[in-house]
């Protein structure tokens, strides 16, 4: 199977050779040539397996080029119940993403057990180790520059540190995160994760890495990759948890169930889209989004248009604060039945326009055969519902689950399986939670006093040059 660009570039590369890369030659993103079926026996003949051996069969279904042995290790390695360790009941741990029943047909997949408390955790695990081995096998090294506003840079940070042949160059805006989010990003001592903060907000970070990656020379020189959120990699990984989910709540494989998916990037949920693309029996993806309503603004009314910064909303579920759904063109690409040449277009109107409109056109009718609804919350809905979970269900759930278990018991259908994907745990962003519930979220005993460790991070000035002789210099200094 090889990958395709949705602008319609005509490379097509293999899994391996875009694994390391972010946007395809022509700007758009991959996706693979055709989507390969998941059929009623191969569901079936899965139900017994453990996650990472789920994970491998997926993998092998999308033809990464990888010899199964090695494969497989790296699935076992990236999904051990030693990394995703922290369930609310330790008894499920071994099934990586446990799935709990909330009441009949409605159950909560915990996807947050990993290092870093939040479900980004899923992918980057596995990003990690095949980095690393096809680092190895290129003889290549790789510097990774990103910015973050918290659970990206901390997830790629833990699955990448310690790791040789990839040094990683992570910006934050200083002083802008949670205390704990701080801690679990500067407390890493390792020698290839180097943490830097900026003077300025997450934009300000933002624009840094932009004007680098966009020094080709330097990029170059310097062998300066990503992990963000448009890599295809990522997406796939993403793509195991829907099928475990499915076949931990159903019993037959021609049963439908739905997913509600807390939505910034339309990363998590694009692996849903691809999963049902694959005959995942899927009904709806219930699409859940905060105050930043880009996307559900587009699935009710046709008309996608990216927010200016200034015109984003800072809330209590930061990690869906986005302007623009950067993993969105992927969707629109199979709502275009795969026209490159029809996306590109629109995707170069969007820029000079600021928006596009597609409520007039045949396509916009389609929208119902990918059968996706879409809902939203405010900060006032989110510690309403922090406070029903745990009066209804005696569980904890962070801001971002709240937003996603909110629009569930609006929109789900009683007799319909839902299943609420949980992003993180609510002691990530325990100030909303207590502020809900009046009543401290216990930590796991890994967690307490995270704040008061030792922290090493390097802050300076959100300024292009600056970083580029920071990294030339780490650089140099680290040959030996
Ligand atoms: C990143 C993130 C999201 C949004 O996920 P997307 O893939 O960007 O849609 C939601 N919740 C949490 C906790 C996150 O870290």
């Amino acid at each position: 199977m090889k990958y395709i660009s949705t602008r319609g570039g005509r490379n097509k590369r293999s899994f391996t050779e875009i694994l390391l890369e972010g946007l395809a030659p022509d700007g758009g993103l991959y996706l693979p040539e055709k989507y390969p079926t998941f059929t009623e026996k191969e569901l079936d003949n899965w139900r017994k397996l453990a996650y990472s051996d789920l994970a491998f069969e997926i993998l092998k279904k999308f033809e990464v080029d990888i010899p199964d042995k090695v494969l497989k290790e790296i699935c076992k390695k990236s999904y051990s119940e030693k990394v995703f360790k922290y369930s609310r009941d330790k008894k499920l741990n071994k099934k990586i993403t446990p799935v709990i029943k909330l009441e009949e047909n409605l159950f909560l997949q915990e996807l947050s057990n990993g290092p870093t408390l939040a479900f980004k955790d899923m992918a980057m695990q596995l990003l990690g180790n095949l980095f690393e081995y096809v680092l190895e096998k290129q003889k290549k090294n790789l510097n990774i520059l990103g910015a973050t506003s918290g659970d990206t840079g901390s997830a790629a940070e833990y699955a990448l540190k310690g790791k040789k042949r990839v040094n990683v160059f992570m910006l934050s805006p200083n002083g802008k995160m949670s205390a704990f989010q701080r801690a679990q990003m500067y407390s890493l001592l390792d020698e290839n994760i180097y943490n830097i903060a900026v003077n300025g907000l997450f934009d300000d970070a933002q624009d840094v890495v932009k004007e680098v990656s966009m020094d080709a020379k330097f990029k170059k020189q310097y062998s300066i990759g990503a992990v963000n959120s448009i890599n295809w990699a990522r997406v796939l990984a993403q793509v195991i948890y829907y099928v475990k989910g499915y076949l931990e709540t159903t019993k037959n494989s021609s049963e439908q169930v739905s997913f509600v998916v807390p939505t910034g990037n339309f990363g998590n949920i694009c692996a849903g889209h691809v999963a049902k693309m694959c005959g995942l029996p899927v009904k709806d993806l219930i699409l859940a989004t905060n105050e930043n309503d880009v996307l559900d603004e587009f699935f009710k009314t046709g008309i996608y248009r990216p927010r200016k910064s200034e015109e984003t909303f800072i809330t209590s579920s930061p990690s869906m604060d986005i302007s623009k759904a950067s993993n969105f063109e992927r969707f629109i690409f199979d709502l275009f039945d795969r026209d490159g040449k029809k996306v590109k277009k629109l995707f170069e109107e969007l820029n000079q326009n600021k928006f596009f409109d597609i409520s007039n056109t045949e396509k916009f009718k389609n929208l119902k055969k990918f059968s996706f609804k879409s809902g939203k919350s405010t900060h006032k809905n989110r510690l309403e519902t922090i406070k029903k979970v745990k009066d209804k269900y005696n569980i904890f759930i962070d801001t971002h689950t709240a937003d996603a278990v909110k629009v569930a018991l609006e929109q789900r259908e009683v007799n319909v399986k839902t299943i609420v994907l949980e992003t993180a745990q609510a002691i990530k962003f325990e100030g909303v939670v207590n502020e809900s519930l009046g009543e401290k979220v216990a930590r796991n005993a890994d967690f307490q006093g995270i704040e008061e460790k030792i922290q090493k991070v390097y802050i300076c000035n959100p300024d292009s040059k600056t970083i580029k002789n920071f990294i030339a210099q780490t650089i140099r200094n680290n040959v030996v």
